[in-house]
């Protein structure tokens, strides 16, 4: 059975210690889930397809089948912690052991890039 990696669990545990229902209910919709993507790799006369592996969000981070992304770096899946939980954590980030790593703005992409986030001043 693959195992999450150590960011992974204690996001979970955070979390799963504290969240009520509704909260609950909106974490299993973003379950984490191990996930692999297709890349090209080119140059020096050689090319081909490599995979990464990688946590990812049931929902934000579906690849169709068979995607083969030009490379490493256009891998922009989102991986888990998505920007929902992000969200869902920063309601409890006055209590202990909250990690300011958890926050929506580092939100981060499977090729480790960071998400482009909108204004947040334009949530209303
Ligand atoms: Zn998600």
């Amino acid at each position: 059975m693959p195992r999450y990696d150590h960011f992974v669990e204690e996001l979970l545990g955070f979390l799963l210690a504290r969240l009520d229902e509704p909260g609950f209910a909106r974490l299993v919709t973003h379950e984490p889930q191990r996930m692999t993507a297709a890349y090209f790799e080119g140059g020096g006369g050689r090319a081909e397809t490599r995979t990464v592996s990688f946590t990812g969000c049931v929902t934000c981070s579906q690849i169709p089948p068979c995607t083969l992304f030009r490379s490493h770096g256009h891998i922009d899946v989102p991986a888990w912690p998505c920007l929902p939980v992000r969200e869902l954590a920063l309601s409890f980030a006055n209590a202990p052991y909250y990690r300011d790593e958890w926050r929506p703005e580092f939100t981060v992409v499977a090729s480790g890039q960071l998400v482009h986030q909108p204004d947040q001043d334009q949530l209303s």
